[in-house]
């Protein structure tokens, strides 16, 4: 058996659209599955379930991640269960959209301590297994919206840009390591976050998109999927687009 068959992945925020994508394609890769959501923890275990009768071992575990306390019970949690954590996508996130003038200060709060607090709690406790057994790939969900801004989403696009800042900072701490850090930036994809925009709003967004359609959450899983194999330990740092040709760096 490979190391690709005796990994063990964690994905913050599985129960939604692309989370959901990335388990199932970790899942498929041969990987041990970790489902995080704020629950319930029902809905959770349900969803283990699906991935179990696709022959995926996965365990769904409820964790604030913005929250410390729970984040260290969930890692032990999976620390004794299976020993080891090999893969962290740092997948939750929100929006909390207004117009800067009119954001509340706790829709300004909230989005930056989900989208980076949470991406920080995950990987303080994650990347101390991973430096000791010298190996482990991070995958950071960005947005096209933190590289080229968007009126509306002040607090996400700060949130997803500081990401980026994160993401090749870490890089570099850990590269000796065998520990990659990488971000991705969808642009449109076809979710619950998204299916929230006014039609108007997803029209006008349709007609800058070259591809001339939404990606899929399963488009965005495969690159998270090869990001996370073994096979992609030579990329670190790095921030890769993929959003129809909408923005291109
Ligand atoms: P989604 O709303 O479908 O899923 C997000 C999930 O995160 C939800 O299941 C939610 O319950 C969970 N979550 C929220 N707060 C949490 C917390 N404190 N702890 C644990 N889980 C929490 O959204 P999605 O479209 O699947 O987005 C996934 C990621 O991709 C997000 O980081 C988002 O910012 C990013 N993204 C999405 C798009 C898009 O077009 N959908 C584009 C660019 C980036």
């Amino acid at each position: 058996m490979g190391y690709c068959d005796e990994r063990v992945s964690l994905i913050t925020g599985a129960k939604g659209g692309i989370g959901w994508a990335i388990a199932r394609a970790l899942g498929q890769q041969g990987s041990k599955v970790v489902i995080n959501d704020i629950g319930p923890k029902e809905e959770l275990e349900e969803k283990a379930r699906e991935l179990s009768l696709e022959g995926i071992e996965a365990i769904g575990l409820v964790a604030d991640i913005t929250r410390k306390d729970e984040v260290q019970n969930m890692i032990d949690t999976i620390i004794n269960h299976w020993g080891k954590i090999d893969v962290l996508v740092n997948n939750a996130g929100i929006t909390r959209d207004a117009l800067f003038l009119r954001m509340k200060d706790e829709d300004w709060d909230r989005v930056l301590e989900v989208c980076l607090r949470g991406t920080y709690c995950c990987t303080k406790a994650v990347v101390k297994h991973m430096i000791k057994q010298r190996y482990g790939r991070i995958v950071n969900l960005s947005s096209v919206v933190g590289v080229a801004g968007n009126a509306g989403q002040t607090n996400y696009a700060a949130a997803k840009a500081a990401i980026l800042g994160f993401t090749k900072s870490l890089a570099r701490e850990v590269a000796a390591r065998g520990i990659t850090v990488n971000a991705i930036a969808p642009g449109f994809i076809d979710t619950d976050m998204t299916k929230k925009l006014p039609s108007n709003v997803q029209e006008t967004w349709l007609k800058q998109i070259p591809i001339g359609r939404w990606g899929q959450p399963e488009e965005v899983a495969t690159l998270v999927a090869f990001l996370a194999s073994p096979g992609a330990g030579y990329i670190t740092g790095q921030t890769i687009h993929i959003n129809g040709g909408m923005f291109m760096a």
